[in-house]
């Protein structure tokens, strides 16, 4: 640890984010001191990001919604996964979802004040057949809500498919690293590393925006975690989700019980300030792993997903709208068409013993 984290945090975090915002790319000991943060500092860790999150965010929230394009179907082994082939995981089966399913996903995201709808398909990567299918999909949708982003996440890509989804209007592709080169053996088998790698840069070389992020709690290292971020800095991506490992029973996964809240806020302070400019979305295991402390992670991360995630429920959307609004926040493209917060009168009820009782 650099003798002036324990001797001064503020001062280290400070160093920290100037480093940041002149373009200093941070040294493998910097990302170290911020795993390594003393606990009860975090609020100065979290100072830092904010500052490099500010000047590049402002009080900017960006809002995502998932919708399942594809589920329960995929023939890899990824650990993680509730929709692998070795997953035990009860979740919903269905094939690609008609054009006018996604249409109505997209009205969904729309009610919910999302700026992009993220369309995920369960798939090791789409036949050229899936992907027409999810053009034609794409272009109702652009056609109905043009202002609404959109990103594809169909798994690994062949030559020219990437081209496709641009063309029929889709504005961003997802493909995470998910960890780091090292460890990804061990979460997965059926395809490598490098196998994500070489779609991240296929997704690039189109002109899609690229957007691919990590997983944390599958039993990586600090190491592991430096790796990964410094790995998205290299491929210069535009958007980075991180996600924090939701246990499915059923999974070889399942039993993992790693991840503290205030080390899930080291993880996203040291993402923004590795990628101060990149788009930096809290994602899957949100609201598990976080917990009470989730509006600090506002503090690093831009922009998060609102509504369920891919084979488990998320917060209302209203609460994680108010959450953002009580911090002071604002919502991208917010029409002010809803109250800041539910009417306190709305939120009392009566805890007698008849009303129990009656329940
Ligand atoms: S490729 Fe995607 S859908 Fe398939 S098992 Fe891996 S994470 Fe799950």
């Amino acid at each position: 640890m650099d003798q002036t984290l324990s001797a001064n945090p503020t001062h280290r975090a400070l160093e920290l984010a100037e480093k940041s915002l002149s373009g200093e790319e941070l040294s493998r000991a910097d990302a170290a001191d911020i795993l390594a943060w003393p606990d009860e500092h975090i609020l100065t860790l979290m100072q830092a990001a904010f500052k490099v999150r500010h000047h590049y965010f402002g009080k900017r929230v960006r809002l995502n919604y998932l919708v399942n394009i594809q589920s329960g179907i995929c023939a890899e082994d990824c650990g993680y996964c509730s929709q692998s082939s070795v997953s035990d995981v009860p979740v919903e089966k269905y094939k690609l979802m008609t054009p006018e399913e996604v249409e109505n996903a997209a009205e969904k995201a729309v009610a919910n004040k999302a700026a992009r709808l993220c369309m995920v398909a369960s798939m090791r990567g789409p036949s050229d057949k899936d992907v027409g299918a999810v053009a034609e999909a794409v272009r109702r949708v652009k056609d109905r809500f043009p202002e609404l982003e959109l990103c594809a996440c169909l798994g690994m890509l062949k030559d020219g498919q990437a081209a496709t989804l641009n063309e029929a209007g889709v504005d961003a592709y997802n493909h995470n690293l998910n960890t780091s080169e090292r460890h990804y053996g061990e979460v997965c088998s059926t395809h490598g590393f490098s196998d994500r790698l070489d779609t991240v840069r296929k997704v690039r070389e189109a002109g899609l925006s690229s957007c691919s992020g990590a997983l944390f709690g599958m039993g990586e290292t600090r190491e592991d975690i430096v790796d990964v971020a410094f790995r998205l800095r290299e491929l210069g991506v535009d958007s980075i989700p991180v996600n924090f490992l939701i246990p499915f029973k059923g999974t070889p996964l399942g039993d993992k019980e790693e991840l503290t809240p205030v080390y899930c806020l080291k993880i996203l302070a040291l993402f923004r300030l590795a990628n101060p400019a990149a788009e930096l979305r809290i994602a899957g295991g949100r609201e598990l792993h976080l917990r009470s402390l989730q509006p600090l992670g506002l503090y690093a991360a831009n922009s998060i997903f609102v509504g369920d995630y891919l084979t488990s429920e998320g917060q209302p959307g209203l609460q994680d709208r108010e959450m953002i609004r009580d911090m002071g926040f604002e919502i991208v493209g917010d029409d002010q068409s809803e109250p800041a917060s539910v009417p306190l009168a709305d939120r009392v009820s009566l805890s007698t013993r008849e009303v129990r009782a009656a329940k």
